[in-house]
C-alpha cells in the first residue's frame, strides 16, 4: 500500500512550491489507491505557529487535497528520544555539551561511505558521507532536528514514497543513514524540481510566490491553480493543458516527473484561470463574486444582518443610496455576460463596476479618443430611437442602432464607441446591446444624457 505524506513547517504560509509537493503527493496516492498523510513539522516551537497551521490545512483544503491521516511532530518528542536513546545505547550515537552552559545534546556518529539512492525523478544518485559532519539528533533543548524527526516519522508512518522539493537531496543521505542506523526500511524517494520565477532566480514574492491563499484571495479558482501547478513539472501527454483531475490521476507516475526546473509564468495561470472561469457554471461564480460586490458596497443584501452573505438567499438591493432591487438572477445574467473575459474572479468587480454604481469613472484616454467631438445629436437621436422600441430587448437594441447609423449616414463605430465610453466608462467590455439591455433603458438614457448635459 502507498503511502506519501506532506510535511510542511508552519513557520509561514503555504506558497506555491509547497502546493506544487502536496499535488504530486496526494495524486500519487490516488494514483494508486494509497494514503495521503499530513505531518505537520512544528518542532521549532520559536518559529512555529497556530496562524500558519490553519493557513496551512485551509489552502490545502481549498485545494481540494483532503488527508487521511494528521501528525503533530510536536506531540511525538518522547518517540524521538527513545530513537536516539537506542542509537546512543547501540554506540552510533554519543553526548556532547556544545555550549558551556546548555545541556547535552545528542549527536549521530557520520561513518564515511557512499550511500546510493534511486530517485524515482532523477535516478541514480551517489553521496560521499565522509563529506557529512556528525548530526545533531536531539538538541540541548530537547527537540529533535528535522533529519532525525522525519526519519522516525516517515518509518514508524510506514511512508512508502517520500516526494518532496529537491532542495532536500542534501538531506536525504544524512537521513538514509540514519535509517540504516536504526535498522529500519528506506523508502523510496522523488525529488521534485525547482520552481524559478520567470526571470530565473528562485521565486520569489517579487516574481509571484506569494501564497496559495493569495491566489485564493486574488480571485484564483483552486481548479485553475491546482491544473496549472500539475504542468508545471509534469505534462499529461498529446501537447495536453487543461486536464481534469480526475483525469489525471489516471495517468499521472511519479516517475513521469520532469527532471529540469519548472518556470513560473503568472501569464500562463492568468490564461488557465480565464479558460477555467469560461467554463465555470455561472451560478457557482455568482456565489464567489456575491460576496465580493458586498465587499466593495456594490450590492446590499436586503436586511442585511452583518454576517456573511449565504449567496444564495434570495434577492439583493444595490447599495441604499440608490436602492435599485437587483435579483440573482439578474447578477447571474452579468456573471455571464463578462466570464469569459476574467482573468480571475475579482476581476468582475473591475470591468462590470458600471452595472452597480452610477458614478462611473471614464477613462481619461477613452474619452479624449472617443468622445472629443459633440456628439449630442447623435445621443439625443440614439435616445429617441430607444424611447420608440415597443420591446425593449436586445435584437430590438440592436436593430434600432442599425437604422440609426444608417439614417446619419455613418459608420457603426463611430456611435458604438462613444455610446460604450458614456455609459461603461470603457473601450472594451461585452457586446454593446446586451449591456444595454441589462443597464436598463432608464439607466443608459440617464447616462447618455448626463453626457449632453455637460456638453462632454
Ligand atoms: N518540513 C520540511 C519542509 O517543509 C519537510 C521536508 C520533507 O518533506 O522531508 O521543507
Amino acid at each position: 500500500m502507498v503511502r506519501v505524506r506532506f510535511a510542511p513547517s508552519p513557520t509561514g504560509n503555504l506558497h506555491i512550491g509547497g502546493g506544487r509537493t502536496a499535488l504530486f503527493n496526494w495524486l500519487y496516492a490516488q494514483a494508486k489507491s494509497g494514503k495521503f498523510i499530513l505531518r505537520i513539522e512544528d518542532t521549532d516551537q520559536e518559529r512555529s505557529k497556530q496562524e500558519y497551521v490553519e493557513e496551512i490545512l485551509n489552502s490545502l483544503k481549498w485545494l481540494g487535497f483532503n488527508w487521511d491521516e494528521i501528525y503533530y511532530q510536536s506531540k511525538r518528542f518522547n518517540i524521538y528520544t527513545e530513537y536516539a536513546n537506542k542509537l546512543l545505547k547501540e554506540g552510533r550515537a554519543y553526548k556532547e555539551k556544545l555550549a558551556e552552559r546548555s545541556s547535552e545534546t545528542i549527536i549521530f556518529k557520520v561513518n564515511p561511505g557512499k550511500i546510493k539512492i534511486n530517485d524515482l525523478i532523477r535516478q541514480e544518485i551517489e553521496f560521499d558521507t565522509a563529506l557529512i559532519k556528525d548530526q545533531v539528533l536531539i538538541k540541548s533543548d530537547g527537540t529533535p532536528t528535522y533529519n532525525f524527526a522525519c526519519v522516525v516519522d516517515d518509518a514508524t508512518m510506514d511512508i512508502t514514497h517520500v516526494i518532496r522539493g529537491d532542495d532536500h537531496i542534501s538531506n536525504t543521505p544524512k537521513q538514509v543513514m540514519l535509517y540504516e542506523a536504526l535498522g529500519l526500511a528506506v523508502p523510496k524517494f522523488a525529488h521534485l524540481p525547482l520552481i524559478l520565477g520567470m526571470e530565473g532566480g528562485r521565486l520569489s514574492k517579487r516574481t509571484g510566490a506569494t501564497a496559495i491563499s493569495d491566489y485564493r484571495k486574488m480571485g484564483y479558482l483552486a481548479q485553475a491553480l491546482v491544473n496549472y501547478l500539475l504542468l508545471l513539472s509534469w505534462a499529461p501527454g498529446e501537447n495536453r493543458e487543461r486536464i481534469d483531475i480526475k483525469e489525471a490521476i489516471k495517468l499521472f507516475d511519479v516517475s513521469d516527473v520532469n527532471k529540469t526546473a519548472a518556470t513560473f509564468d503568472l501569464k500562463k495561470l492568468n490564461w488557465f484561470n480565464n479558460q477555467y472561469l469560461k467554463n465555470e457554471d455561472s451560478e457557482k461564480l455568482a456565489d464567489q463574486i456575491i460576496p465580493l460586490l458586498i465587499e466593495k458596497n456594490y450590492i446590499v443584501k436586503e436586511n442585511f444582518d452583518g454576517s456573511a452573505c449565504p449567496p444564495s438567499a434570495g434577492s439583493l438591493t444595490i447599495n441604499p443610496e440608490r436602492s435599485r432591487r437587483i435579483d440573482r438572477q439578474y447578477l447571474v445574467s452579468l456573471v455571464k455576460l463578462f466570464q469569459a473575459r476574467l482573468s480571475t474572479i475579482n476581476d468582475f468587480s473591475d470591468w462590470a463596476d458600471f452595472f452597480f454604481t452610477e458614478d462611473i469613472t471614464i477613462d481619461p484616454k477613452a474619452k479624449e479618443k472617443y468622445l472629443s467631438s459633440d456628439l449630442s445629436r447623435e445621443f439625443k437621436l440614439f435616445i429617441n430611437k430607444l424611447d420608440g422600441l415597443d420591446k425593449f430587448d436586445i435584437d430590438s437594441i440592436e436593430e434600432s442602432f442599425r437604422k440609426l447609423v444608417e439614417e446619419l449616414g455613418i459608420e457603426s463605430k463611430a456611435l458604438i464607441h462613444p455610446i460604450r465610453v458614456a455609459i461603461t466608462g470603457k473601450t472594451i467590455g461585452p457586446g454593446l446591446f446586451e449591456v444595454i439591455y441589462y443597464l436598463g433603458k432608464d439607466r443608459t438614457k440617464a447616462r447618455l444624457l448626463k453626457w449632453i448635459e455637460r456638453g462632454g
